[in-house]
Order: structure tokens, then C-alpha cells, then sequence
């Protein structure tokens, strides 16, 4: 059983819900396929329906009690009732693209530097982002060279599946949870998602994904910059068009 139902019906982008409790400039909804982010990528954008008109769906914030407050892009606005929730699905493409992309990028760097973890990542929604690794005396060419193995894997189409393991098999495999940042919350039934790029990565991750890596567009490796005597950032971009 999936924790987010984002990760249960990925391709389900609009859909009904009700709105069960309300204040000025957020709803909660009997049920949503918003991703919520967290882990370094953005959340899910969206148009909300109602009988009064349209809103946006800025993002979502979760309270302590775990639940998820969809914000609305007008602060005093108050929304009730029956609504319609259409997820922004071209936004959540390019972020997923990007977002699977580091996970190749991470396991590059890491069977390269041999085990070097990443201690940071950002995805946004204008077709950038970065990763930040634990990396001190290392020649910044051979972290830019990473760019073409990274664009070959994309050209040769390498499927992206998604598995569920126990949090025992978890625990005891090595690399399996790299940052416990990116690590989904558990289901109900106490098992980890994970994310399998076939043959290359291996990760627990609540994020969103491609299922192919060929629905990647070609990336370059742009700015390498020291941040601090063992962290690099590598920055990255899409160097094309985002395949449709
Ligand atoms: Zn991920």
C-alpha cells in the first residue's frame, strides 16, 4: 500500500474531491494526488475547481497532525464544498525528470568517488537544479566529465521502477536509505519505497519519477562550486526541449 496516492496512480492528474475543513487560504481534501514535496524537490502545483470559479493550489504545508493543507494563492480566500483538482502536469514532468536524473547523477558520483554520499539536493520547476556531495580534494574536471556517461544513460532509455521493501530488508541493506531526507515517510503496513533505475541506482525515495530515462531531456553539467572544504555543489540544467 502506497503512502502518497500520487505514488499509487501516478498518471491520475484530476479528479474530484471535497473539501473537509477550510480557513482562509488553505483547504484540506478528503483525498489528493498532489505530491507534497520535500527531499529537496518541489510539491506539486494546481488548478482547483469550484462553483464559484478557479484557484490555484500554490502548495501544500503539512501540520503536526500530519495533514496536508493545500494553499491557495489568494491568502483571504475561503473554499468549501464540491472541487476539482487538476494537478499541473507539465511542472511535475520537468520536476521528475530532473529529480530522476539526480539519482543517476548520485550513483555516477558515487561508484566514481568511491562511496561519496550526497549531502544535498534542490530540483526546481524552470528545468534547473543541483546536488550538493561530501567531496573535498577532487579535480572539478572529472565531476564535469560525469555529464556525458549521465546523457548516455538518458539516449539508452534505462527503465525506472518502483518497489516496495520491508523496513528490516531496508535497514540492512547498504546505500539503500543515501539521505534520510529524500526517504518517503513508511506506509501504514511499515514498508519503504524504493526506486530502482534498472542496473545503475537503487534508493529509498518518496519522490516523482520517470519510468524511463529516455523522458529525460539531454542535461549539462554547468557550474561545479566548493561549498565549504568537503562539499562540492554540481549545477545542472536541461540542455533541450523536455520530450512531450
Ligand atoms: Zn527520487
Amino acid at each position: 500500500m502506497a503512502v502518497y496516492l500520487c505514488h499509487e496512480q501516478p498518471d491520475l492528474l484530476e479528479h474530484e474531491a471535497v473539501v473537509v475543513e477550510s480557513r482562509p487560504g488553505a483547504v484540506l481534501l478528503n483525498h489528493s494526488a498532489l505530491h507534497p514535496g520535500g527531499g529537496g524537490q518541489l510539491g506539486d502545483t494546481a488548478l482547483l475547481g469550484t462553483l464559484s470559479g478557479q484557484r490555484r493550489i500554490t502548495g501544500i504545508e503539512i501540520d503536526s497532525e500530519g495533514r496536508w493543507w493545500h494553499l491557495l494563492d489568494d491568502p483571504m480566500a475561503q473554499i468549501d464544498g464540491e472541487v476539482l483538482v487538476s494537478v499541473d502536469g507539465e511542472r511535475r514532468r520537468r520536476i521528475a525528470a530532473l529529480h530522476t536524473m539526480s539519482h543517476v547523477l548520485n550513483a555516477l558520483v558515487f561508484d566514481e568517488f568511491d562511496g561519496t554520499l550526497v549531502t544535498g539536493a534542490q530540483i526546481n520547476d524552470d528545468g534547473t537544479g543541483r546536488m550538493d556531495f561530501d567531496l573535498s580534494e577532487v579535480d572539478n574536471d572529472r565531476l564535469r566529465a560525469l555529464a556525458d556517461p549521465l546523457n548516455m544513460i538518458i539516449a539508452n532509455g534505462v527503465n525506472v521502477a518502483t518497489d516496495y521493501v520491508s523496513a528490516d530488508e531496508s535497514a540492512s541493506t547498504a546505500g539503500l536509505v543515501r539521505s534520510l531526507s529524500v526517504a518517503p515517510p513508511p506506509t501504514p503496513d511499515g514498508q519503504l519505497r524504493v526506486v530502482i533505475v534498472e542496473g545503475i541506482d537503487r534508493q529509498a525515495c518518496g519522490g516523482t519519477h520517470l519510468t524511463n530515462t529516455a523522458q529525460s531531456p539531454p542535461l549539462s553539467i554547468d557550474k561545479i562550486e566548493n561549498k565549504g572544504r568537503r562539499n562540492r555543489r554540481i549545477r545542472f540544467s536541461a540542455a533541450g526541449p523536455f520530450p512531450h
